[in-house]
């Protein structure tokens, strides 16, 4: 929870109520429905709801995720964002105003 890797994670994060910030700010919901478990999106399954999908061309929709460390002894995320982009997507798009999508 403190460094958050996935941009699904991020989603999660943004959609819950803070003890800590604006009581009145809106909550910042995942877009769209998950997918249907027996007919899965191509590439990462991810891709029709997330807000960086195509940061990379097409490779989100075409080429499944592979797991990789996270930094994290024991810590894998799967997700074609390098892991320079996704600290700085986080620390300068999600952490900042909570948003996700
Ligand atoms: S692989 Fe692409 S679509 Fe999947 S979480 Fe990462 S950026 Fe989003």
């Amino acid at each position: 929870l403190r460094a958050p890797q996935h941009p699904y994670t991020w989603g999660l994060l943004s959609s819950v109520p803070s003890l800590h910030g604006d009581a009145d700010a809106d909550l910042v919901p995942i877009p769209g429905n998950p997918p249907s478990l027996i007919n899965l999106p191509s590439g990462c399954a991810f891709h029709p709801r997330c807000r960086w999908a195509g940061v990379n061309g097409d490779r989100s929709r075409t080429e499944v995720p592979e797991l990789r460390e996270a930094g994290v002894p024991g810590h894998l995320v799967a997700c074609h964002l390098p892991a320079g982009d996704r600290e700085r997507i986080y620390r300068n798009e999600v952490a900042q105003v909570g948003v996700a999508r």
